[in-house]
């Protein structure tokens, strides 16, 4: 059975340092998983606004019922006289959710039984919120005659990695309640340009939103809040996490078209001691990753109100700026067989976060999960392995900057 690396990097947008691949393959070997080896980890990080939640304007899916706070008197007092119009908090604040690294598998010859039904059964009654994201980490498309990798040589073993699945697996994400999909990271175009549009063209057919192309700004609204969502890597095609000022430019265009910013960005070194966030650039295999502490306040800065990080396959604190949740890393969501699940690479979790429409923090909470078996099918984590990593790592990494997140997975801004 073949070994796959939890991934590997594809187009560097900048990076004239990229090592040879010979290097590269060297270091990811190191971090192959084995498919058929039990327990990976996921990480579902949900973010939920609270209130009454969002309709999604411009995706043909509907929006998910809010399930974190019903509004309080949302009942209406028939005996009052007209009222003076009194503001309800509640009542513009939205529940989102998001989870990290998706794959489903790897066609065509390693998918999951059934043609991929019921791939999320486990985890979809986590997943639910007003607006529910995820990172796409490969693309859905047929062969396209264009991959990244070279034919393997007989004998040899197998340097390259590129995932795919069928279009007919977008129905998935969409059973799973998913309505948007990041496609910023470096796997998208391991089918080259035309397996990334392919992608765009499966995600439109199931009714499912994406962001991550260069210059995408995708608008959702979302029971009357209009939400922006970007995409970033260090990858050619998306907005790029290494141009602060390119970064804050298009996140400045963002809040001029919503009220509401979220930014998606693969960010980091990978690999299971990647958990910690320091300040500076992370360098893996040659490539510059990014600086996720200066890119999280440089787009916060610039109007993001939440900023979901993956990308390092393991999960990572979290903390507040300017009143904005940085969620630095939401590791792996689903393995697809092709993602290492052993210790923190499988743990997982679902952040859930609750925004008002002017972007100040409501509530949020993390629920832990992992993902297992031949096919990395992702499932809650009844011993909250990832809550209590990234609960430690908040620690460690930020001080008072530090979300505060008690045992249950409750997270709330620290004491200004
Ligand atoms: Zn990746």
């Amino acid at each position: 059975m073949s070994i796959h690396p939890l991934s590997r990097p594809d187009t560097p947008a900048s990076s004239p340092e990229t090592p040879p691949r010979s290097t590269m393959d060297r270091v990811f070997a190191s971090l192959r998983a084995r498919p058929g080896v039990s327990a990976a980890g996921a990480i579902v990080l949900l973010v939920t606004v609270v209130g009454l939640g969002f309709s999604a304007v411009t995706s043909p899916a509907e929006a998910v019922t809010a399930q974190w706070h019903a509004p309080e008197g949302a009942a209406v007092t028939p005996t009052a006289a007209p009222a003076e119009p009194t503001a309800d908090p509640a009542a513009n604040a939205i529940s989102m959710s998001a989870t990290g690294d998706i794959i489903m598998g790897d066609a065509p010859q390693d998918l999951p039984p059934n043609g991929g039904k019921g791939y999320f059964d486990k985890i979809k009654p986590l997943l639910p919120a007003d607006l529910v994201m995820g990172n796409l980490e490969q693309p859905i498309t047929d062969e396209t005659g264009t991959g990244k990798c070279p034919a393997p040589k007989p004998g040899e073993p197998v340097n390259c990695h590129q995932f795919r699945v069928p279009p007919s697996y977008a129905k998935h994400l969409v059973d799973a309640g998913f309505d948007l999909l990041n496609t910023a990271n470096n796997h998208s175009r391991d089918y080259g340009s035309t397996g990334f549009t392919n992608t765009q063209k499966a995600l439109d057919a199931a009714g499912l939103k994406h962001t991550g192309a260069t210059n995408q700004i995708t608008v959702v609204d979302v029971k009357g809040v209009k939400v922006a969502v970007l995409g970033f890597s260090s990858y050619a095609g998306n907005n790029s996490l290494l141009n602060l000022t390119s970064a804050k430019k298009v996140v400045a265009k963002a809040a001029e078209q919503a009220d509401l910013v979220v930014v998606q960005v693969h960010m980091g070194a990978e690999g299971a001691e990647k958990s910690h966030v320091r300040p500076g650039t992370e360098n893996f295999l040659g490539e510059n990753r990014g600086n996720p502490h200066a890119f999280s306040r440089a787009v916060i800065d610039a109007g993001a109100d939440l900023i979901i990080g993956h990308g390092p396959h393991v999960v990572r604190g979290m903390e507040f700026y300017k009143g904005r949740l940085i969620a630095y890393s939401l590791g792996n969501f689903a393995g697809g067989g092709q993602l290492r699940s052993e210790g923190r690479l499988g743990w997982g979790g679902v952040l859930k976060v609750t925004l008002n429409k002017d972007g100040s923090f409501v509530s949020g909470q993390f629920q832990s999960t992992i993902f297992s078996g031949a096919h990395g099918v992702p499932q809650p984590d009844t011993k909250d392995r990832a809550l209590g990593l990234i609960t430690q790592m908040t620690k460690d990494d930020f001080g008072k900057s530090g979300a505060v997140l008690s045992a249950d997975g409750a997270i709330s801004s620290p004491a200004t």
